[in-house]
């Protein structure tokens, strides 16, 4: 049995400078991912730092009609907040999606954020993985890959990110606050996250004393519309095969605004740019969407068993922004 410490830290500052003085130390959210690794050996921290108790339970609506989100409003809280609900459904139901009421009333959104890849050889430590144990090897390439990444993989990892709630916020454009012994700093949600390149053991920019405290989403445009859909194995408790984040502006038939992010198929939330240029000042119609996405995915380089996810995902977004256009239109 491994043994740990367990403290509760007093302040944003506290929980900073226990992190930079004990590199074995990890902050606690929910503990939904982190004890369940802890349990199967894929981290062993020495000390955890309780962060549930600071005082970043707050949802707020800025001045500029932007949003700040706390880094410890869990997940249920955040999902039925009426401004969430009204101004970003596309948050609300990504949210929604994901896991079960039980562990959503303890999960947190800075939890939620660096919750780890759900990758077979990852979750097993008997087994070789890059990105828990850099330099020993990546056996999900040639073997079970079927859910993995299809999109900004490398020879070195081809995992996928499961946060349904980080796709959400990629296609909203959100930011991630951080504080670290050098003090504050602001991360778009696509800077926040990376690609694995020769790095998998990182999934994010973020360095190991930083703390996350708040997201920021801006102010929506009030003709958009959006929505988040999600493709898996069972109706309910599973992570997404593929996943869409969109949010939509359409005009007398013409695309004036999209944002798609797809959940599912890269090591972070993938936005569609290549998707959105195509679509931006063209018509709002489904052979468009679907060109557009099919260029989108002339980037894929899927493996063995999941190039199933190729039309799939194009289907996804294409009846994904039907239905939006169809039930934002303006005239
Ligand atoms: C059975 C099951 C099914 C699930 N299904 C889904 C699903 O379908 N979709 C989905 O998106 N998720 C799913 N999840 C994952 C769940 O959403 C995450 O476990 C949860 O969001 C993590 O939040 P937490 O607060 O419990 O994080 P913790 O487990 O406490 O921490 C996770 C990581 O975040 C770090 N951390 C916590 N807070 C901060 C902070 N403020 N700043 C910096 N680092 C921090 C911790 O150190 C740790 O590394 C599922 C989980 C389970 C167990
Ligand atoms: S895909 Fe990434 S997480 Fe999975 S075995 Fe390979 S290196 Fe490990």
């Amino acid at each position: 049995m491994r043994t740990f410490e367990y403290g509760a830290a007093t302040a944003i500052d506290d929980a900073v400078a226990r992190l930079a003085d004990d590199e074995n130390a990890m902050l606690l959210g929910g503990g939904t991912n982190l004890v369940d690794l802890m349990k199967l050996g894929v981290v062993g921290p020495t000390t955890l730092i309780d962060v549930t108790r600071l005082p970043l339970h707050d949802i707020d609506v800025a001045e500029d009609g932007s949003l700040r989100i706390g880094a410890g409003v869990t997940n249920s809280d955040l999902a039925v907040h009426p401004v969430v609900r009204q101004r970003y459904p596309v948050l609300s139901r990504a949210v929604l999606s994901g896991a079960s009421g039980q562990l959503r009333n303890m999960a947190t959104t800075g939890g939620n954020l660096f919750q780890r890849t759900r990758c077979v050889y990852f979750m097993d430590a008997s087994k070789p993985c890059n990105k828990r144990e850099p330099g020993s090897g990546c056996p999900a390439r040639t073997g079970e890959h079927r859910n993995l990444a299809i999109l900004g993989a490398s020879q070195e990892c081809v995992a996928t990110h499961p946060s349904d709630m980080a796709v959400a916020l990629s296609a909203l454009d959100a930011r991630v606050v951080v504080r670290g012994v050098d003090g504050e700093r602001v991360l778009s949600i696509d800077d926040f996250y990376r690609l694995p390149g020769d790095e998998p053991e990182r999934d994010n920019t973020v360095t190991r004393d930083e703390i996350v405290t708040a997201i920021e989403i801006p102010k929506p445009d009030d003709t958009a519309v959006s929505t988040y859909r999600k493709v898996r194995d069972r109706q309910s408790y599973a992570f997404a095969v593929a996943s869409v984040a969109a949010v939509l502006d359409v005009e007398d038939g013409i695309v004036r605004g999209v944002s798609i992010a797809l959940g599912g198929v890269a090591h972070k939330p993938w936005r569609a740019r290549t998707a959105e240029q195509v679509l931006l000042g063209g018509a709002a119609d489904e052979a468009s969407f679907r060109r557009a996405m099919t260029q989108e995915m002339d980037a894929a380089e899927p493996l063995r068993d999941n190039a199933f996810k190729v039309p799939l995902v194009t289907n996804l977004v294409a009846r994904t922004l039907v239905a939006l256009t169809e039930s934002g239109a303006r005239a």
